[in-house]
């Protein structure tokens, strides 16, 4: 199954990802990154590793993996 991985580094907290979602797997944290942004994290159990984050995203956070069953 293939899942979606954030890497707070990059984030900026735009939420387009949010926005895009179709399972609304994605939630604001209240951490801030180095750069003193809040980022995001993926709800493992509710992503279905749609990709939707990966292409919407301007700041490349994102990794989908595909994972052995
Ligand atoms: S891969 Fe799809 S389901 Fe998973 S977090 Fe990204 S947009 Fe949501
Ligand atoms: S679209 Fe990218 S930069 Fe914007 S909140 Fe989502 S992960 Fe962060």
């Amino acid at each position: 199954m293939s899942k979606a991985y954030v890497d707070p580094a990059r984030c900026k907290a735009c939420e387009l990802c949010i926005a895009f979602c179709p399972k609304q797997a994605i939630e604001m944290t209240n951490h801030l990154n180095a750069a003193g942004y809040k980022h995001v994290q993926v709800i493992e159990e509710k992503c279905i590793g749609c990709g939707i984050c990966y292409t919407v995203c301007p700041d490349m956070v994102f990794t989908v993996t595909e994972q052995a069953r």
